[in-house]
């Protein structure tokens, strides 16, 4: 059964990988059953280097493993295996979004590294949202001293290189601009505030358009001008006619709906739980309000051309809390049959 296990271990998914302490034992996942396909659940931080298949084991690892043994509780272990604290399923790469299970309210520890760190509280149910920006590396949460780590390859995001621009390309703006973008961006800040309780997102998302549409722009892409690397794009810019419905990618609260934006021409922010927020840019017209519930699938606006913007497209972006996440890859959300 050990070797049946450890096998698992070293051939699982190397997009995600969990690893716990080694006082959870072997007796592997519990109340999540099969459901975290993505996450092997008892990795354990026991399994460094395979000890060699040779056999020549000391008298001592021998005797040292003896006294382990008969110290260890005679409860049937192996039958009632602990559940553990902590455990996540969903897209853990770059741009992505987790999803984890602890216990209500706690306290989790969401690390870039040793000393890179900061806390979340999960929800009253014990669920807690982790959204991983563009450019992340290795990551890991933890809670009661259980740890789950996750290896964030690159990506490789699309680049174009346009060189021999004319060099004073600043925008200068007249003082009522100047005054509209200011009183915009305050608005948008309160939209991105929201932090819904009520979580929306479960198991994925559908696209905007249900429609046709041509996909112009991948999460990420970056442009370069004389040189210089631009802000990256955070949206999916999907193409199609003016006024084809577009429609909400997963349950939600509408956090903000504003026609009246200087860069974006209109915008709508759908709040799916913990600052999990879908972002609409440049909509002909927003059909839902400020506040209102809205279910996956349902129309919330229509395609334009609004703001800055060279033709009838919608931009469509996630932001979890300040990092900005791929939204088409939670299309690909796994089940959890
Ligand atoms: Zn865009």
């Amino acid at each position: 059964m050990a070797m049946k296990l450890l096998r698992r271990l070293r051939f699982s998914s190397p997009r995600l990988r969990g690893e716990v302490p080694a006082k959870q034992g072997m007796g592997g996942n519990s109340r999540f059953g099969s459901s975290f396909e993505n996450l092997p659940p008892s990795t354990s931080a026991s399994l460094q280097p395979l000890p060699p298949a040779s056999g020549e084991k000391s008298i001592l690892t021998i005797f040292a493993m003896a006294a382990l043994m008969a110290s260890a509780p005679v409860s049937s272990q192996t039958s009632t295996p602990q559940t553990p604290s902590i455990a996540c399923s969903g897209m853990a790469q770059q741009g992505g979004l987790i999803v984890c299970r602890t216990e209500p309210n706690a306290k989790v520890k969401i690390a870039r590294g040793e000393d890179d760190f900061y806390f979340e509280n999960a929800d009253d149910n014990g669920v807690l949202f982790v959204g991983f920006d563009r450019d992340e590396s290795d990551n890991f949460v933890e809670y009661a001293g259980e740890r789950v780590s996750f290896d964030l390859s690159p990506r490789d995001y699309d680049t174009s290189k346009i060189d021999g621009l004319p060099s004073n390309m600043v925008n200068e703006y007249t003082e009522e601009e100047l005054k509209r973008i200011r009183a915009a961006t305050a608005r948008k800040k309160i939209g991105f505030a929201s932090r819904q309780e009520e979580i929306g997102f479960k198991d994925g998302f559908i696209y905007p358009i249900q429609a046709d549409y041509i996909k112009t722009t991948n999460f990420g892409a970056q442009r370069i001008l004389n040189g210089v690397p631009k802000r990256p794009h955070y949206g999916v810019d999907l193409a199609a006619p003016k006024g084809t419905p577009i429609v909400a990618p997963a349950d939600g609260i509408v956090s903000m709906a504003d026609e009246d934006m200087y860069f974006e021409g209109s915008l709508l922010l759908i709040d799916h739980g913990q600052g999990l927020i879908s972002y609409y840019l440049h909509m002909e017209d927003i059909v839902v309000e400020d506040g209102q519930h809205v279910k996956q699938g349902e129309q919330v606006a229509t395609v334009g051309t609004k703001g800055r913007s060279t033709g009838p497209h919608l931009c469509w972006r996630l932001k979890w809390r300040n990092r900005n996440l791929d939204p088409e890859l939670l299309t690909e959300w796994p089940s959890e049959s």
